[in-house]
């Protein structure tokens, strides 16, 4: 197949002319399976080349001062090449052309001993000095050249460097964008019309995907990265914004009545008085949950900020309006908990509150679901468990989700307000302890309303946070020691339960240790995911009663345990956890007012694992470590990037292109004002293409 018309855009990589079975395969590893795919792989940077002049040419442009000198670049035969000796040792070559000779010098470089033989053609481009009335090359950079088939003098250009592997080098890819690059960019058309294009000096995607692949200068590299930078965060925004459309246009939520009775009926039922911060969300939440117009909102708290009474007040809302709610949380261990609690402070009223997890029998999970659909339970606390097919409630109004980074992004939507009526959708509030830095919300989250707790409740005492080698972890139990017998309790944290070969302290070992050892006499019980819910539950409240003194643990207890009177967190190994896993883990204790301790025990042994122990211990902001978490970890790993299943921005880079989102964001919100589906001619290419890349992730098949 070498008739270069014959290319399709989905055409098998393997039918790209010079691309032979194997290296097909080598291709499809590394993900480009098309020409399509590799039109899309982007070169990672370019390396300026010199044009090629002769030598005279070289040494007229250098001139005839003595050390003078210039960037260019030759090519010739070498004639002679050794390594010199001396006080400063180097390799020598005389390259030769028609015109003349020049040295080529490469000081401290013992590799390049044989790689160079009298004979080789070759092309060596760098700094340039003029000695007397010979040219000398300094550690030139240099390559091989068949003289055969590579005649032309190079012009100066910018070489693409691929993302290359070892069976996939730069070259190979180079050489097979050439073969299929101009005939493959005839074939593609624009997705964004020519005027919208010109208004924002935006090329064309095809003369992009040129300049991206072989540019004349610097600048078009830059032109052309942007035009696709902001095509990926465009695309991405008119999805969210279609879906966002789509819920307000087309979806209503019951509108839940609220006036001053009803305020103070719900807020007589906490225990304290709401801060100014919670009232503040509170409103915002309310001026939704007001309208029928279903809320889509994410309260952003750190840990301990009191985010739980938020949740509950939009919940005794929707029953005050006879109503359900529904409360999901991301472990069993912690729906129990808000279960309890939740029940604790309703105790007397004629609510009616259930609990479903997964560990519910048959027999107890039917009985359950058929009061829920015929309208008998008005609050349902649970874990995804509530997310499965048969839940149906007979009218939910508010659906909140618990410490949403456990969830995925599409996920949450599921809850269904009643069966049969698939326009109308609970309210929906999403709790993160976790915050999403801003250019991220923008992105992923760009469909959601944010309101931030920015205060912990009053009466709080700041917590130290110590970072303690492995060898002194003796000092810390005596210390955990002294502070349970004056009343205190503890939190032991381990990577696993199990004892395995990774010589990683286990639950079980671990706690033997402590019972026998420094923590003899002490009341001690393991806490961990694989207990029944009722061994669970009756541990966790022997600890909350003060029966027992410290819980070794896994990370089961990492989000929304509240035991006040526990103000030791030791977290053992801390170097292997994640840092919102760390200041999650953190978060359990400085909840009352006695001073609290967290020990992070780790000798480091990667990087990131120190730097992660360094930011824990350094701040107690949730924001900053979220913002320190991107700086360790990329935006990939963050908060839904990954759970949200969305493609990976290939040539966008956040928070680098802010500017340009904020352009997309714009235009994508005008663009569906005026078109909500991307109906007709116009934006057919660009629906197909938006269908293609987020259609599956964002659930835009029955709306666009
Ligand atoms: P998180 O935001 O981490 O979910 P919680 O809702 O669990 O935090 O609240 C943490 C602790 O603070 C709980 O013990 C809760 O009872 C308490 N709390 C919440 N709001 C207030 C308040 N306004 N005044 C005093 N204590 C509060
Ligand atoms: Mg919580």
């Amino acid at each position: 197949m070498t008739d270069q018309t014959a290319i399709a855009l989905n055409s098998n990589i393997a039918e790209v002319p010079g691309v032979g079975t194997k290296r097909a395969e080598a291709f499809r590893k590394a993900g480009i399976r098309s020409v399509a795919d590799l039109i899309r792989h982007l070169p990672s940077r370019w390396e300026h080349e010199l044009p090629e002049q002769t030598v005279a040419e070289a040494s007229e442009t250098i001139g005839p001062l003595h050390g003078a000198e210039a960037n260019l670049a030759v090519r010739g035969e070498i004639t002679t090449a050794r390594p010199v000796r001396g006080r400063q040792p180097r390799f020598e070559a005389t390259l030769q052309d028609d015109t003349g000779a020049v040295l080529l010098t490469w000081f401290n470089s013992p590799w390049m001993k044989g790689r160079l033989h009298p004979g080789m053609c070759i092309r060596a481009a760098g700094k340039t000095k003029r000695y007397g009335d010979y040219l000398q090359l300094v550690n030139p950079a240099w390559e091989i050249i068949d003289p055969e088939a590579d005649t032309a003098a190079r012009e100066e250009r910018y070489r693409p460097i691929y993302p290359a592997t070892e069976d996939l080098p730069t070259k190979v890819i180079e050489a097979a964008v050439d073969t299929v690059l101009e005939p493959a960019l005839a074939l593609l058309d624009d997705h964004l019309h020519e005027q919208y294009r010109k208004d924002r000096a935006l090329p064309a995607l095809a003369d992009s995907y040129r300049m991206m692949h072989r540019p004349a200068d610097e600048d078009e590299t830059k032109h052309a990265r942007r035009r696709l930078a902001f095509d990926e965060l465009l695309m991405l925004q008119i999805g969210v914004m279609i879906k966002r459309h789509h819920r307000r246009e087309t979806l209503s939520a019951p509108a839940l009545t609220h006036n001053d009775a009803i305020d103070k009926h719900i807020t007589d039922r906490f225990p304290f008085e709401l801060t100014e911060s919670q009232r503040e969300v509170i409103n915002e939440m309310v001026a939704d949950l007001a309208t029928s117009r279903p809320m889509n909102r994410l309260l952003q708290g750190d840990v301990g900020a009191g985010k739980t009474v938020v949740a509950l007040y939009a919940m005794l809302l929707a029953v005050a309006s006879r109503h359900q709610a529904a409360l999901m949380a991301p472990t069993e261990l912690l729906a129990e908990q808000h279960f309890a609690s939740i029940c604790d402070m309703l105790a007397g009223s004629n609510v009616t509150i259930e609990l479903l997890t997964g560990s519910l029998k048959p027999a107890q999970r039917k009985s359950l679901l058929k009061r829920l659909a015929d309208g008998e339970i008005d609050l349902l606390i649970g874990t995804h468990a509530l997310l499965t097919e048969h839940v149906e409630f007979g009218n939910l109004a508010v659906a909140v989700i618990d410490e949403q980074h456990r969830f995925g992004v599409h996920q949450r939507a599921t809850l269904r307000a009643k069966a049969g009526d698939e326009t109308t959708i609970p309210h929906t509030l999403v709790m993160t302890a976790t915050p999403i830095p801003r250019t991220l919300s923008l992105t992923v989250f760009g469909d959601l309303d944010i309101s931030t707790i920015r205060r912990l409740p009053p009466g709080r005492q700041p917590i130290t946070t110590r970072h303690m080698p492995q060898a002194r972890a003796g000092e810390v139990y005596a210390h955990v020691a002294e502070r349970i017998a004056a009343g205190g309790q503890a939190y032991i944290v381990v990577p696993v339960i199990d004892e395995s070969e990774m010589g990683l302290k286990d639950v079980n070992t671990h706690l033997e240790f402590l019972s026998n050892g420094p923590l003899h006499g002490r009341r001690l019980a393991a806490m961990h995911g694989r207990l029944t819910r009722d061994e669970r539950e009756a541990i966790m409240r022997q600890f909350r009663e003060g029966q027992i003194d410290a819980l070794v643990a896994t990370t089961v207890i990492e989000v929304g345990v509240d035991v006040p009177n526990a103000t030791m967190m030791i977290i053992e190994h801390a170097d292997r956890f994640g840092l919102a896993q760390l200041h999650q883990l953190r978060g359990r204790i400085g909840r009352g007012a006695k001073k609290s301790l967290c020990v992070l025990i780790a000798d480091p042994a990667t990087e990131d694992g120190a730097a992660r122990v360094e930011a824990i211990a350094s701040t107690n902001d949730g924001f900053e470590i979220a913002e320190k978490d991107l700086e360790i970890r990329g935006p990939g790993e963050l908060f839904g990037a990954k759970q949200s299943g969305l493609a990976p921005f290939r040539v966008a880079e956040l928070p680098r292109d802010m500017e340009l989102l904020r352009m997309a964001r714009r235009d994508a919100a005008e663009w569906i004002a005026e078109n909500p589906t991307l109906a007709g001619e116009r934006d057919a290419l660009l629906k197909k293409r938006l269908l293609k890349t987020h259609g599956e992730a964002l659930g835009l098949g029955d709306v666009a």
